[in-house]
């Protein structure tokens, strides 16, 4: 509902500043477009909605058929339209900071006249895209993980969330797995927590290459992982946790230091689970847990499944 009120004040303001856009030499209904556009795009912080709002200003002043907007660092890419053979490019920067590149087509030519009215409304654009951006790199910042460079709890959180819900919406299988290494504490100790910290980089990294795209691996906290893989059933996440296993007992973990390079032997314990009718997100993450638990008590470097836990009771 906010939404909608907060435009609506914006109205009331224009009306405001436009008896006195007479005293400015602006044209009243100039005025009331930019003064419009600028109270939008301050509401929201998600750069589609903001781009959205700017191109249906923009719309009403001058006529084309497709706007592109990347910004690289963030991997984002937005289309709107058609592209079309005539452009009118921009590479956007506020203070020297990069904002992206904003590119507009159409049939035919852009006239001077028509680039310099989208230039003046490209200035509303300009702060609070960065506004945006920033916004988007703290929520990205706030998903990762700074050492393995890997999604962390909180994303994995929330994907839990919204794939088991999807599971069971659709009749989907979900599982999980549960990775954590064999006596890290030891490896610390014996090789130094900077060594044991770039271990956690391989091992995150050996995972990974050991999955398909669909699947997505998140670093739990400590030297314990988590991978989530959607349309999967237990057999097949079995087979893929046995892959990961057998990966990291055979991948040659190496640290340097002193320069000196010392191989470090290392394997790591798998616990699996698939969601069921009656799992919740918390029953789903206890069950790969205990399979965990059972795969350590077992001797290690071993995967076990929730499924078998169950058969064998
Ligand atoms: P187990 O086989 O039972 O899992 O034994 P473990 O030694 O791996 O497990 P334990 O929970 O006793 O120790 C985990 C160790 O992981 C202790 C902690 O210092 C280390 N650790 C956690 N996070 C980091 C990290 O970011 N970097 C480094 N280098 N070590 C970490
Ligand atoms: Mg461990
Ligand atoms: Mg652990």
């Amino acid at each position: 509902m906010a939404v909608y009120t907060y435009p609506n004040k914006q109205e009331q303001q224009v009306a405001a500043h436009v008896t006195s856009a007479d005293q400015l030499g602006i044209a009243p209904a100039e005025l009331q477009h930019t003064l419009k556009l600028a109270g939008l795009l301050q509401t929201s912080l998600e750069i589609d909605t903001i781009l959205g709002f700017f191109i249906d200003a923009l719309q009403e002043k001058i006529e084309f058929d497709g706007v592109h907007f990347e910004y690289s660092p963030l991997l984002l890419e937005h289309k709107f339209g058609q592209k079309k053979r005539h452009t009118c490019s921009y590479r956007l920067k506020l203070a020297g900071e990069f904002l992206g590149e904003l590119e507009f087509s159409r049939r035919h030519r852009f006239a001077q006249q028509e680039m310099e009215q989208l230039e003046n409304l490209l200035r509303q654009l300009i702060y609070p895209l960065r506004n945006a951006i920033w916004y988007q790199q703290a929520v990205t910042a706030a998903q990762f993980d700074p050492l393995t460079g890997i999604k962390n709890r909180a994303s994995l959180d929330q994907n839990l969330v919204r794939e088991v819900d999807l599971a069971h919406r659709n009749k989907t299988p979900l599982s999980l797995i549960i990775a954590d290494i064999d006596f890290f504490k030891k490896i610390n100790d014996q090789f130094g927590h900077s060594a044991g910290d770039e271990i956690l980089k391989a091992f995150a990294k050996c995972i990974d290459d050991n999955l398909r795209a669909s699947d997505i691996v998140f670093r739990y906290g400590g030297e314990e992982f988590v991978v989530l893989l959607t349309g999967t059933d237990g057999r097949s996440a079995r087979a893929v946790a046995n892959r990961i296993r057998k990966a990291i007992e055979s991948f040659s973990f190496s640290h340097s230091s002193h320069d000196d390079s010392s191989k470090v032997p290392l394997t790591a314990s798998l616990g699996t689970a698939s969601l069921t009718a009656k799992d919740t997100v918390e029953s789903l993450f206890d069950k790969a847990d205990k399979a965990l638990y059972h795969a350590k008590e077992a001797g290690r470097n071993q995967v076990i499944s929730f499924q078998s836990l169950i058969k064998s009771a």
